[in-house]
Parts: structure tokens; sequence; C-alpha cells
């Protein structure tokens, strides 16, 4: 972090720039690259390669590593960023580099100009360890090992945030406007503006509210989520106008978290809006608000995207259900069979109780279910509508009969499955203490057989 060298990329000569090329192809297979082979892939001498290895080294562009196994070069990160201003130079894309503006969770951003003094938003992108959180286990850690390298997620990352934000911009999304990208850097329109994270006032927060709600859904209707709309890559200018950035986390409205991933934007929005200008709007949007009108998901994949990007696009993805999921799954299951021994005790207890009540009771707004620690618990209408997961109680209160004893039998029926799988887990701990009491006994046996032979050898002998 911190400046970037530019100087370097006045100093250093077309070898320096080989073997530089050369230590970052050695890496698409080769954590620490040997120095045999840096030279062998730039063509030049060892002794030659070995001199300029050692002054990239000294200006912090390689590093060189030394383990039980391997010794020999890496890029670093200001390598990297060498490799990729040198080229965007060269396409006279950049021209200087000023000062760094911004940190992001995963890049690092600085004002660069071009040959018309024109100033520009480079984005480096350093991904690394933080991306592994979207690997689902240790097998697709495997799978995935030798794209797991920060060189390639970051050079991902680049190419699916230039490859969004042209699509968006051509379809007139406030976006930056995209110049040009290389490896893991992307030059962009350079926003005035707050991120919206650092505004405290605005004049019309329900305005600025709906225009960000609508930029949701519009996002939805050309089949994308931005993935991460919040207050950080949401950036205001003094007109209080939006302009959204930070693309590489983008879904399509087809992945199978899609409604998830859309509701946390919206909620994010909702939140912190709450929050910081204590606005809030019954008015929001949902999945179902979604009319699709084109699929740029699919449009971007046809086009920029190689075959073998898109395949790896899963690392981008952001967080997800998945890291929750075990969690809530877990609780939810555990919750969902309590209430339902629960209800099921208590109205197996209480049968004549429930059903006379069920029937007495049709106007009553409040049905009282006994539960099996003879607890009474008021399920009231309200308690109904608020709680999200009550379904077995909704249904309990129901005024039909025969959802109720449906609904008793999925409970019998569940418990019962769980309590064979319980029975069965029993009878194998049985077994296996069985099995450890058989080998016990033959041990004890055998010690007495022993005992009782030397006993008997010292008694003859
Ligand atoms: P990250 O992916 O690391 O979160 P972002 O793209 O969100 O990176 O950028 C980080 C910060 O840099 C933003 O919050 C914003 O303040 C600033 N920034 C990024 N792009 C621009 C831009 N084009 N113009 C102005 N500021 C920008
Ligand atoms: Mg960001």
């Amino acid at each position: 972090m911190g400046r970037l060298n530019v100087v370097m990329l006045r100093y250093l000569s077309r070898d320096h720039f080989r073997v530089l090329t050369a230590v970052e192809m050695g890496m698409k297979n080769h954590e620490i690259v040997p120095a045999s082979l840096i030279a062998s892939i730039a063509s030049l001498k060892h002794g030659g390669c070995n001199k300029i290895l050692r002054e990239l080294v000294k200006h912090k562009l390689l590093a060189y590593e030394r383990t039980k196994t391997v010794q020999g070069y890496r890029l670093t990160n200001g390598g990297y960023d060498y490799l990729a201003l040198k080229t965007l130079s060269s396409r006279e894309v950049v021209n200087s580099v000023g000062n760094q503006m911004g940190v992001g969770k995963e890049s690092d951003i600085y004002i660069v100009a071009n040959e018309e003094e024109q100033q520009l938003a480079l984005k480096l992108h350093r991904l690394g360890r933080t991306s592994f959180r979207n690997l689902k286990n240790k097998r697709d850690y495997h799978k995935h090992r030798h794209k797991m390298s920060w060189l390639y997620l970051s050079r991902l990352a680049a190419m699916k945030e230039f490859a969004y934000m042209k699509a968006l911009h051509d379809r007139k999304f406030p976006v930056p406007k995209p110049f040009d990208y290389n490896r893991h850097a992307v030059v962009m329109e350079l926003i005035s503006g707050y991120p919206l994270c650092q505004v405290h006032q605005i004049e019309d927060p329900a305005s600025v509210y709906s225009e960000l709600m609508e930029l949701i859904v519009k996002l939805a209707n050309h089949g994308l989520i931005h993935g991460d709309f919040n207050e950080f890559n949401l950036l205001l200018d003094s007109e209080d106008q939006v302009t959204m950035i930070d693309f590489p986390q983008m879904v399509s409205t087809s992945h199978p978290n899609a409604e998830w991933y859309f509701d946390r934007d919206v909620k994010c929005i909702r939140d912190f809006f709450k929050k910081r200008f204590s606005y809030e709007s019954e008015l929001f949007p949902t999945f179902q608000d979604i009319r699709k009108e084109c699929s740029l998901d699919v449009e971007i994949a046809a086009s920029g995207y190689t075959k073998e990007m898109q395949e790896d696009d899963e690392l981008l993805y952001p967080a997800g259900p998945d890291e929750e999921d075990y969690k809530t799954v877990f609780t939810q299951l555990v919750d969902d069979f309590d209430g339902k021994v629960n209800l099921y005790t208590a109205a197996e207890e209480n049968k004549i109780n429930f059903t006379d009540e069920l029937e007495d009771d049709t106007e009553s707004k409040s049905s009282k279910v006994l539960m099996n620690s003879s607890k009474e618990v008021d399920i009231t209408d309200s308690t109904l509508d608020t709680e999200p997961r009550a379904p077995d109680t909704r249904a309990a209160r129901s005024n039909s009969a025969e959802s109720s004893a449906n609904d008793f039998e999925l409970v019998k029926q569940k418990i019962k499955r769980q309590l064979t799988k319980q029975q069965k887990a029993a009878l194998r701990r049985r077994l296996q203490k069985g099995e450890a009491n058989v080998y016990t006994k033959q041990r004890r046996e055998n010690m007495f057989n022993i005992k009782s032979t030397l006993d008997a050898a010292s008694f003859w002998g």
C-alpha cells in the first residue's frame, strides 16, 4: 500500500521488464519461481538474469523466498502494479500517477492522469485470502487451488469489474465511465463526490432513497444484482446525484441465492437511511417486483468474459447465505423440531381439549395451547403475524380440523423418522459397547490363562 513507486517506471530497462514478465509467467504454475526457470523464460544468461533479479528485489518489485524444498522469486504487489502501469502507459491511457485517494476492502485507489492531463481513477485490485470465504469447502479449495493466487483473483476481479462497468455505462446507468484495464488495474472516470458513508445530511432523503431503490430494481430488470450495494459503494455529488461503484461481486438474478442477495442490498439501504437520516419508508422493492427487460448478465458473459473466467466467477461472489446457512438451518431445524415435539405432545395429551377449544373458540382471537411443560402459551394474531416461522401453530389454530389432522400426521411422521434415527443410533452405540465388552472379556480370559499358565509353571518349576 501507500505510494506507487512510479519513478521505477522510467528507470527500469527492457531487460528488467523482461525478467519481471518472466516471473509473472512462471507464477502461473509456481508460487515461487526458481531462478533457472526465470532465466530460460526470459531467454537471458543466468549471470545477467541473477543480477537483474537482485536489483528487482532491491526495488521491492520481486521478493526472494526460500523454503525447505524450493528457492526463488515471486512478484510483489509493487511488481504487479509496475507491469500493469507499464502496459497502461504504453497504451497512453495513464501518463502520471498521483496520490492514493482511497482504500477499499480489496483495493487501492489512486488518482492518475492521461496525456491530456485529464484526471482519472485507477483501481488496483488486491484480492487474496479474504476470497477464500467464497469456497464452500476444502474440496472446492483443492479444485481451485491453482487459481487461488492473488495474481489470478485480482486479475479476474479487474476484468469482471471492467466488463460490468462498460455494459452498465453503455446503458446509461450512473456508473463511472470505464477507460481501460490491464491485469489487476482498472482505469475509470474520477467521480467528484463523497461516498454516502461520509454524508451526514441531505436535503431530501426521500428522493435519494427512492432513487437508490429504483436503481436496485432497474439493475435487476437487467438481470443483475450489485451484491454490495451499500453506503461505501455509492458516491453522492454536490447535487445529490448518485454514482454506483465497485462491481467485481455482481451476481445474476438467476443465481440460486439471487433473492437473498437482492433483499440484502435493499436492507442495507433501508438500514442506513434509518440510522443516518432517521428516514424510514414503507415502500421498498422485493424480488417479485422484478420485470426483466434484458439479460445483461448473459450478454456480458457472452462478450468479454472468457469461458475460463466465467467458470471461476463464483470465486468472486459476495459472501452469501451459505456461511450463515449452517447455523441458521441448524437452529431452525432444532426450533422446528422442538416446536413440533411440543405441539405434538401437547396435542396428544390434550387432544380433546384442543379440538374442543378449536371448535368452541372459532371467534376467539387467541387460542391457548397447553405445552408439555404445562406452560401456557398465548398464540395471538399479532404473534402469528410477526413470527415468520409459525406454520404449525398457524395450522393448529386453523378452524379446519382437517388441516390440523394433516399437520399432526406430518409431525408424527417426522418424529417417527427422528425416533427411528435415534433408535438406530442407540442400537449402534449398544453394538459398539457390546463389541467392546466381548473384547474386554476375551482379554480378561487371556490374562487369566496366562496367569494360570505362569502360576502352573512356577509351581512345576
Ligand atoms: P473496494 O472494492 O475495495 O471496496 P471501491 O471500488 O469500493 O473498492 O473503492 C474504494 C473507495 O475508493 C470508494 O469508497 C470511493 O471512496 C473511492 N473510489 C473508488 N472509485 C472511485 C471513482 N471512480 N471516483 C472517485 N472515488 C472512487
Ligand atoms: Mg467498495
